[in-house]
């Protein structure tokens, strides 16, 4: 079971979870396979079995505490993994054993969930986990303690006077990204008008939806995770992704709303769909300047302003120009000018990497009066600070070129070097 990469979840076979698990067999029988899903019980067989067979995970959560739905919960931390792998400093855009990544569960819960699923599906990570009630915190470190994975945890039983992210306490100096499902509701009765669910096929109930503690804020999801911004804002980049669930889209459109507010270009909205008739949304922004990739970022159902600037351009190429001499075009131009530049032959892809506009004409015609004037100088290891990095991509079947924004925080910049790009494949004539 290689879950470093598992994929999203996008339904639940419930047939297939009948021969993975004997328990889950049972079940089905008894209600001839019409789960109850207003049942507590059901509810946690099924988490229990989704956790055991897709995962190798054992839960125990107390009956008055909430029995996540595994489904949604995966696709949170898949959707990181997404984020974290497409803004590796290396520019792998894929897993790296090597490196180590730290994270924190911004109320963790009874179950622990997150920091479960985050240890399981990445060995090179660890994770960090709050919680305010003590019940939950008890409960979390039983489950960690029960799946070994406590030399990789370190969990802080919190209080409301503390941050949300409290780097002291836990004594660490910079986390590379936080998780958290808050608190969703701003009362009591917010919470079971919420929860009648007219109109949802999936009603659930109030064992699997968690106590008063756990559910309920002043300002809901919106004032909790506000209460992140707020901390991000101080805190910048000893964190590289602050990221949170939310209830409503409504929610997180004012989250975006919020950081743009603050001068924050670099963010991402996803949405938690697996298959049920509850959507579910996940925002994350940095102060860094590694962008992730278009498909974690941009979500293309909700409108243009609450996207952050796309990082992939796409360039078709006309039919007087082949892939090959493409190639051949990109390489001679990017090797004349003053960045770092390797090309792979094998991915017909290659990273670049810029420390300003070395492509304007005013730069470029300094560049080569000094290298006139200083032959045989090399250049050595390029010491300057980076301002633009890309990867740009040969494709050949579809006769394309792609260009990905990989780092840089100005939006001019990068527009700019894809027009540079793009004049060399304009149809002629
Ligand atoms: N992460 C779990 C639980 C989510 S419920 C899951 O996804 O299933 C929200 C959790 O946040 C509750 O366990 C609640 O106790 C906790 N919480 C509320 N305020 C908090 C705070 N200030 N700091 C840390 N945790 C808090």
């Amino acid at each position: 079971m290689d879950l470093t990469q598992r994929p999203p979840y996008d339904s639940v076979d419930f047939k297939a979870l009948t021969k993975k698990d004997p328990d889950f067999k049972t079940l089905w029988q008894k209600c001839s396979g019409k789960l109850d899903f207003q049942d507590s019980e059901t509810i946690k067989t099924l988490s229990r079995t989704i956790l055991r067979a897709d995962f190798g995970l054992q839960i125990d959560v107390p009956d008055d505490r909430l029995c996540p739905p595994i489904p949604n919960r995966w696709n949170y931390v898949s959707w990181i993994q997404g984020l974290i792998d497409s803004t590796s400093p290396n520019y792998s855009n894929t897993y790296d054993p090597e490196r180590e990544v730290t994270g924190l569960d911004i109320g963790t819960g009874a179950s622990a969930i997150y920091t479960m699923l985050c240890l399981q599906s990445r060995p090179s990570w660890t994770m960090c986990a709050t919680d305010v009630d003590k019940k939950s915190f008890e409960s979390a470190a039983r489950n960690l303690a029960l799946n070994n994975f406590m030399t990789r945890a370190k969990l802080f039983q919190s209080t409301e006077l503390n941050p949300l992210i409290p780097l002291q306490a836990l004594g660490v100096d910079r986390l590379d990204f936080t998780i958290c499902n808050p608190p969703f509701f701003t009362n009591a009765s917010d919470m079971t008008d919420s929860l009648k669910g007219e109109g949802k096929s999936w009603k659930p109930n109030a064992v699997c939806t968690g106590a008063e503690v756990e559910m309920i804020c002043e300002g809901g999801d919106l004032g909790f995770v506000t209460k992140i911004v707020n901390e991000s804002l101080v805190l910048k980049e000893k964190v590289r992704w602050y990221t949170s669930m939310l209830g409503k889209l409504e929610s997180a459109k004012s989250i975006i709303v919020l950081l743009k507010k603050h001068g924050v270009t670099n963010w991402a909205v996803g949405v938690i769909d697996t298959g049920s008739s509850t959507k579910r949304w996940v925002v994350a922004w940095s102060f860094g300047d590694l962008r992730p990739r278009n498909s974690i970022a941009r979500l293309e159902t909700i409108a243009n302003e609450y996207l952050p600037f796309p990082t992939v351009y796409n360039i078709h190429l006309p039919s007087t120009i082949t892939p090959a001499a493409a190639k051949d075009v990109i390489n001679t131009h990017l090797l004349s000018l003053d960045l770092n530049w390797n090309w792979d032959e094998q991915s017909s892809s290659g990273i670049g990497e810029a420390s300003q506009n070395v492509w304007s004409r005013a730069y470029r015609r300094a560049y080569e009066r000094s290298k006139k004037e200083n032959p045989g100088v090399s250049a050595g290891k390029d010491t300057r600070a980076i301002e633009l990095a890309f990867r740009i991509r040969v494709i050949d079947l579809a006769s394309e070129v792609e260009l990905h924004w990989l780092r840089g925080r100005d939006q001019v910049l990068w527009e700019s070097f894809c027009g540079l790009i793009h004049r060399h494949f304009k149809k002629s004539g």
